[in-house]
């Protein structure tokens, strides 16, 4: 695997199911098992984001910074960009938005998914919790998934919150494959990656990384069943 797929810096890995949507060539399969198991059961389980570039990461990161896209808290409140010192900037991006680099959306190893049965016509996804959770569109395919993806390969990395990432009940990953990556990205590979980036905020993101690394990449659920 080369520092260019794991970083996603290359697509060479991905297989495109339609313009913009992609996921690993060797998620194709376990993938489209899951969803034909779901299908029987009632489910139209869709693909709402799987591989993301590092570029893309890095105009979300970026913009983050600049105010030009909102940072939301915990509370699903916006934050005040320009009120936070730049360290608490790097923070408050990392509870919902990877460090470019370090998605697994990069690997594409891991899915956001909704079903697309629940949604009316009008509307709209908004990828938030509540549409997850008791009575929300996807809590029934959440709770069949939570029972049944394990034996696909799948299961929820960001299941509940522990001091890093928010919790993501959209977020799936194909263990199998996603344990390789995981496994090559170390620490000093991120280093090299994000120090010849054009990234807002470098300085502070380099002197950090130890402790970002620990708090909001590895620091994830694992897979029980692997
Ligand atoms: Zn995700």
């Amino acid at each position: 695997m080369t520092i260019e797929i794991l970083t996603g810096q290359s697509d060479q890995h991905i297989h495109w199911l339609s313009a913009n949507t992609g996921i690993h060539q060797e998620v194709i399969e376990p993938w489209q098992k899951l969803c034909a198991a779901a299908d029987k059961q009632g489910f139209n389980l869709t693909i709402a984001s799987g591989f993301r570039s590092f570029e893309r990461q890095l105009a979300i990161w970026n913009k983050k910074c600049l105010g030009q896209l909102v940072i939301k808290d915990m509370n699903n409140k916006p934050v005040d960009v320009f009120s936070l010192s730049d360290d608490e900037i790097v923070q408050a991006i990392l509870t919902f938005s990877a460090l470019p680099g370090a998605s697994r959306h990069h690997w594409g190893t891991d899915i956001d998914f909704y079903d697309k049965n629940a949604l009316a016509d009008d509307q709209k996804l908004q990828l938030e919790p509540w549409e997850y959770q008791d009575n929300g569109p996807f809590f029934a395919l959440t709770q069949w998934l939570k029972q049944h993806a394990a034996s696909y390969g799948f299961y929820f990395p960001y299941d509940k919150y522990r001091g890093g990432i928010a919790a993501e009940p959209w977020h799936l990953s194909y263990f199998p494959i996603a344990e390789k990556f995981e496994t090559q990205l170390t620490q000093e590979k991120l280093y090299d990656c994000l120090q010849k980036a054009d990234i807002k905020l470098r300085a502070n993101i380099l002197m950090k990384l130890a402790e970002i690394y620990h708090q909001y990449i590895t620091n994830i659920g694992h897979n029980d069943h692997g």
